[in-house]
C-alpha cells in the first residue's frame, strides 16, 4: 500500500486511491484532482491518513517505509520546481498542511515557508531580488513553526512584532523594512532559545519531520476531539499531510492571495464571490490583519468600497481565475470554495472543495444547475438536505434588523415570532381573540395548554428539552418555540417574569427565534417564507420521483389548510382529543369523565356530539375528498381532569353536584402509570358510548359533507393502542353498527375504512391476525418507541441526552426511528399484515414521519405513505423522493 502520493508537475494522477478522500483526505484528493485536469497546482505530495493512524497507534513513530517514500516524493517536488530543499543558494520552500476526510475548519495545523534557515534566507533574498520578502517569509515561518511544532505561545511573537513597529512609529506590518524584519528574526530566535533552551532548528529535514509529526499529533488535540464529538466524526479516521511547494503572494504588488466561491454561498446567485489581498500570504485574508478587498468590480461597487477589486487591479490573473472557476464547476458539478495565490502575476490553485451554503443557496443552486444542464433533476433533488428546508418554511428574522437579546434556550421549533407576553393558556386565547399577537411563556406546557399554544404566535418555556411537550406540540403546529430557557423565571402571582437580569411583565413584547433559541426584547422584523420560486420547482420535481404518499397530522381546519398548501395528500392522523381541550368543551368532557354511570356519560356526550360533528365536517370540507384518518379517543382521561380548586368548583356548579364528590371521583380515577393505563381502545372497550359518539359524529359529518357535492368523503376510522385482534373485533363491530344506524337515519351512506394503529410490540407481532380486522395499519411510532424501548417520552429528557452522547443510541429514538429495534417491529408487522391482507394500506404517523432517515426506512419496507406535521410536509415530500431515487440506485 502506498504511503505517499505525489501531485503536480508531471506526477501521474490516475490512481483511484489518490482520489479517495478516505486515503488522501479532502485537501489531498482535490489537489490531485485539480492537477489532473491541468490546473496550475504547485507540486507536492500527500501522506495518507493510514500513515497518521499507524503513527498515532505506534506511539508517535514514523515507519522506515514512510521515511523513504517522503524522501522520494521530495525529489519529485525538487525536480518539478527546479530547486533543492535546503539549498543555501536557491532553496525550495514547502508548506506542510493537514487535511482530513472532511474539512475541520481551524482544527488542525499548517506550516508555511518551511525550509528557511539562516543560510537559505540569504539564497531566497538573492534569487528573488527582494530581501524584504525573504526576511518577511522567514519571520512568518519561525512564528508559525514555533506555535505549531514547538508549542510556544504565538503571543510572544506578536508582542515582539508590535514592539518593533512601535519603535519605528509604524502602524502596519507592511511598513517594516528589510532590516527591521531581519532584526525581528533575530528577536524571534532569541525568544525560542529563551523559552526552550534550544535554538530554532536550522536543519531543514528536521523541520520537515517536526511539522509532519505536529500535523499527525494535531488529530488528537483537545480542540480536534471536541470538534469531532460535536460533528459525529469518528476518531479513527486520522488526517493526511500535504507537503507542497510554496508559491508566494507576498512578493510585491503583482502578487496576492485570496479565497473565493464560484457562486454566492448565501444567496446561491451565479456570480463569483470572494476576497483577496495584494502582497499577502496564506491566512492573511481570513486572519483579519488587513481588510480584504472584493474580487469583482460589481461587488466592490455595490458595497461602495474604495480599494480596487481583483478584476480591476489584476485583470489578467482575474481572467485566468474566472476560467478556473468555470472549469472547476464543470468538473465537480457543484459550487466550489477555493484558495488561490498569485505570484508575480501567475495564478496558482491551492485548494478546492464543495462550498458550504445556506439552505436558500442550496435550493437555488440545485435548481439553477439543473437548468444549466450541469446536473440532472434527480441530482438536484438529492443535493438539497430536506431538513434544511425547515429554515425556509417559517418566517425568519430580518438579518439586518437590530436585536436586543435577553436570553437563550433550545431551538425547539423553527421560525421567528413576536408578540405580547402571556403567562397562561386562557389569557393567550382571550388576547388572541382580541386580535392581539401573543407569546405564551410557561415553565413548561401540558396538554391543558394546547388551546393557548394554538392561539399564540410562539412559545417560550423555562424547562424541557427538544422532545418536551412544548417542543413536540409546537413543531406539530408550526409555532416557533424556544424551550428550556433556564434564564427565564416566572412570577405568576405578580404576572411578571425575569429573563436573566431583565424584568418584564405580561403584555410586554418579545421576539423568539425558534431556529437559534434566542429571545429578544421588543419586536424584531421578520421575513415571510417564499413557497413559490425555486422551492416550488424543486419540490415539484421531487413529486415526480416519489413513490410514497405524504399525508399530514392535523386536527384543525387551519392546520389542514396549511398542510394542503404544503402539498399534503390527506390526513394520516387526526387526533380527536385535541378537540376536547377546547375551552368551550372541556367542561362537557370533564362531566363525561367524572359521571357516575353510563347515563351520566351519555348526557355529557350528547353535548359533545354536535361539536365533534362540526369539527369533522370542517375538516372534510377542507380536505375535499382526500383521505382522512381519524383516530378515536386515545389519551388517559386524567389529562382532561381539573387540577385547581377553582376548576373543580366551576364544574361542580355546572353539574349541580357536590365539589367533594367530584374530587373523590377524580381520586378514584388516579392512575400510577397512565401511559400504560386506561387509555386508547381500552376506553372504547369499557366506555363504548364514547367511541359510539365519535363514530356517529364522523359518519354524520361525512354523509352531510358528501351531500354538499364535490368529492365524496371516505373516512378512515382508526382504533388506537390495540394489542389483540379481539379488541379490534369488538370495536370495529361498534363502528360498523354505528355507521349502519347513521346511514339508515340519514338515508345516505359513504364508503369508509376501519383500521388500527400499530403502537404496541404485541400488535406488531400479532399483525397477521389483527389484519383480519383491519383494512389499514398506521404505525404510531411514538408510542411504539416508548413501549419497545420501555422509555417514557415525557421522562426521557433526564437521561436520553447522555445516551446519545455515549453512543448508546446514535440519535434520539423519538426523533429518528430506532431502525435496528423498533424498525424490526415495523418490518414484522408489514410482512405479517400483508400476508393476511395483501392490499392493506400502510402508513406511519409518528413524529418520525417527518424525519428523512426514518422516511428512507419507510420507503425500504414499502409503506404506502408517511404522515408528518403540516410544516414538515415539504420535507417529507423531498425526503420521500430522495429515498425512492436512492432505492432505485
Ligand atoms: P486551512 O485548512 O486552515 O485552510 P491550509 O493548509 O489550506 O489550511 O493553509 C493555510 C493557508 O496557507 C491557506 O490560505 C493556503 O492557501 C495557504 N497555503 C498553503 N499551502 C501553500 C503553498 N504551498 N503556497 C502558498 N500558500 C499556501
Ligand atoms: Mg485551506
Ligand atoms: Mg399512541
Amino acid at each position: 500500500m502506498k504511503t505517499v502520493y505525489t501531485f503536480g508537475g508531471d506526477a501521474p494522477h490516475d490512481e483511484s486511491r489518490q482520489k479517495d478522500k478516505t486515503v488522501t483526505g479532502g485537501k489531498g484528493a482535490n489537489l490531485a484532482e485539480m492537477a489532473g485536469i491541468g490546473l496550475p497546482v504547485p507540486p507536492g505530495f500527500t501522506i495518507t491518513t493510514e500513515e497518521c493512524v499507524r503513527y498515532l497507534q505506534e506511539g508517535a513513530d514514523f515507519s522506515d517505509q514512510l521515511r523513504a517514500d517522503v524522501a522520494n516524493a521530495l525529489t519529485h517536488i525538487e525536480g518539478a520546481v527546479g530547486k533543492r530543499f535546503g539549498d543555501a543558494a536557491d532553496p525550495l520552500l514547502v508548506s506542510v498542511r493537514s487535511g482530513a476526510r472532511v474539512s475541520m475548519p481551524g482544527m488542525m495545523d499548517t506550516v508555511l515557508n518551511l525550509g528557511l534557515n539562516d543560510a537559505t534566507v540569504q539564497g531566497l533574498a538573492a534569487t528573488s531580488g527582494d530581501p524584504r520578502f525573504a526576511w518577511d517569509s522567514y519571520r512568518r515561518f519561525i512564528q508559525m513553526y514555533s506555535d505549531v511544532v514547538l508549542g510556544l505561545d504565538h503571543g510572544l511573537f506578536e508582542e515582539a512584532l508590535e514592539i518593533a513597529k512601535e519603535d519605528k512609529g509604524y502602524f502596519t506590518d507592511t511598513e517594516l523594512e528589510s532590516e527591521d524584519l531581519e532584526a525581528l528574526v533575530g528577536e524571534y530566535k532569541s525568544i525560542v532559545a529563551n523559552e526552550l533552551g534550544n535554538s530554532f532548528p536550522q536543519d531543514v529535514t528536521e523541520q520537515l519531520w517536526g511539522a509532519i509529526a505536529a500535523v499527525f499529533d494535531s488529530w488528537d488535540s483537545e480542540r480536534a476531539k471536541v470538534y469531532r464529538r460535536l460533528n459525529a466524526i469518528p476518531g479513527d479516521w486520522g488526517t493526511a499531510v500535504n507537503v507542497q511547494a510554496m508559491v508566494f503572494g507576498n512578493m510585491g504588488n503583482s502578487s496576492a492571495t485570496g479565497v473565493a466561491f464560484t457562486r454566492d454561498p448565501s444567496t446561491g446567485e451565479r456570480s463569483y464571490y470572494g476576497e483577496w489581498l495584494v502582497n499577502a500570504q496564506g491566512e492573511d485574508v481570513v486572519a483579519g490583519i488587513r481588510t480584504p478587498q472584493y474580487l469583482t468590480k460589481a461587488r466592490r461597487e455595490a458595497a461602495g468600497a474604495e480599494l480596487p477589486s481583483m478584476e480591476e487591479a489584476m485583470p489578467k490573473a482575474y481572467g485566468e481565475l474566472a476560467r478556473v472557476f468555470d472549469l472547476l464547476e464543470a468538473h465537480y458539478r457543484d459550487m466550489q470554495d477555493i484558495e488561490f495565490t498569485v505570484q508575480q502575476g501567475k495564478l496558482w490553485m491551492l485548494q478546492t472543495r464543495s462550498g458550504k451554503r445556506t439552505a436558500k443557496a442550496a435550493l437555488k443552486m440545485a435548481v439553477d444547475m439543473a437548468g444549466e444542464g450541469l446536473i440532472s433533476e434527480e441530482e438536484a433533488i438529492l443535493r438539497v438536505d430536506p431538513m434544511a428546508l425547515d429554515q425556509l418554511l417559517h418566517p425568519t428574522l430580518d438579518p439586518d434588523a437590530p436585536r436586543d437579546v435577553l436570553g437563550e434556550g433550545l431551538p425547539a421549533s423553527p421560525g421567528a415570532a413576536s408578540g405580547k407576553i402571556v403567562l397562561d393558556a386562557d389569557t393567550a386565547e382571550l388576547w388572541a381573540n382580541r386580535e392581539e399577537e401573543v407569546i405564551l411563556v410557561r415553565v413548561e406546557t401540558s396538554p391543558e395548554d394546547i388551546h393557548g399554544m394554538h392561539a399564540a404566535k410562539g412559545i417560550l418555556t423555562a424547562r424541557g428539552g427538544m422532545t418536551s411537550h412544548a417542543a413536540v406540540v409546537a413543531r406539530g403546529m408550526g409555532r416557533p418555540c424556544v424551550s428550556g430557557a433556564s434564564a427565564v423565571s416566572i412570577n405568576l402571582a405578580e404576572r411578571t417574569l425575569r429573563i436573566g437580569q431583565r424584568e418584564l411583565k405580561e403584555g410586554d413584547v418579545i421576539t423568539l427565534d425558534g431556529s437559534t433559541g434566542k429571545v429578544m426584547a421588543g419586536r424584531v422584523p421578520t421575513i415571510e417564507p417564499e413557497l413559490a420560486g425555486d422551492f416550488g420547482t424543486l419540490i415539484g420535481w421531487a413529486d415526480k420521483y416519489r413513490r410514497m404518499g405524504v399525508r399530514t397530522n392535523a386536527e384543525t381546519p387551519e392546520d389542514c389548510r396549511t398542510a394542503r398548501q404544503f402539498g399534503a395528500e390527506g390526513i394520516g392522523l387526526c387526533r380527536t382529543e385535541h378537540m376536547f381541550f377546547d375551552a368551550g368543551r372541556i367542561s362537557a368532557v370533564r362531566a363525561m369523565i367524572l359521571a357516575d354511570d353510563e347515563a351520566g356519560r351519555r348526557a355529557a356526550l350528547e353535548r359533545l356530539l354536535p361539536e365533534q360533528r362540526g369539527d369533522f365536517a370542517e375538516i372534510f370540507r377542507t380536505m375535499a375528498g382526500l383521505p382522512c384518518t381519524i383516530r378515536l379517543l386515545d389519551p388517559p382521561l386524567h389529562e382532561f381532569m381539573p387540577t385547581r380548586d377553582a376548576e373543580f368548583a366551576d364544574l361542580a356548579d355546572d353539574l349541580g353536584v357536590d365539589i367533594e364528590h367530584l374530587k373523590r371521583r377524580a381520586a378514584e380515577l388516579h392512575e400510577f402509570n397512565p401511559m400504560l393505563g386506561h387509555r386508547g381502545c381500552r376506553l372504547g372497550i369499557t366506555f363504548p358510548e364514547i367511541y359510539e359518539m365519535q363514530a356517529r359524529a364522523i359518519f354524520e359529518a361525512a354523509v352531510a359533507v358528501t351531500g354538499e357535492g364535490g368529492e365524496p368523503v371516505v373516512p378512515e376510522v382508526m382504533i388506537p393502542l390495540v394489542a389483540t385482534k379481539k379488541e379490534l373485533e369488538i370495536l370495529r363491530a361498534l363502528v360498523v353498527r354505528t355507521a349502519n344506524t347513521v346511514f339508515e337515519e340519514m338515508g345516505a351512506s359513504v364508503d369508509y375504512l376501519t383500521g388500527t394503529m400499530i403502537e404496541l410490540p404485541r400488535a406488531a407481532l400479532m399483525a397477521g391476525e389483527i389484519a383480519e380486522e383491519a383494512r389499514f395499519f398506521s404505525f404510531g411510532t411514538n408510542d411504539l418507541t416508548q413501549t419497545a424501548l420501555g422509555v417514557s417520552r415525557d421522562d426521557a429528557g433526564r437521561f436520553l441526552g447522555s445516551y446519545v452522547d455515549q453512543g448508546i443510541y446514535e440519535r434520539d429514538p423519538f426523533v429518528s426511528l430506532d431502525i435496528d429495534g423498533v424498525g424490526q417491529l415495523v418490518e414484522i408487522a408489514v410482512e405479517r399484515g400483508r400476508a393476511t391482507r395483501p392490499d392493506i394500506k400502510l402508513g406511519i404517523c409518528g413524529e418520525h414521519g417527518g424525519d428523512p432517515e426514518s422516511i428512507a426506512f419507510c420507503e425500504k419496507v414499502g409503506l404506502d405513505y408517511v404522515s408528518a406535521s403540516p410544516y414538515r410536509v415539504p420535507i417529507a415530500r423531498l425526503a420521500a423522493a430522495q429515498a425512492a431515487l436512492k432505492a432505485k440506485g
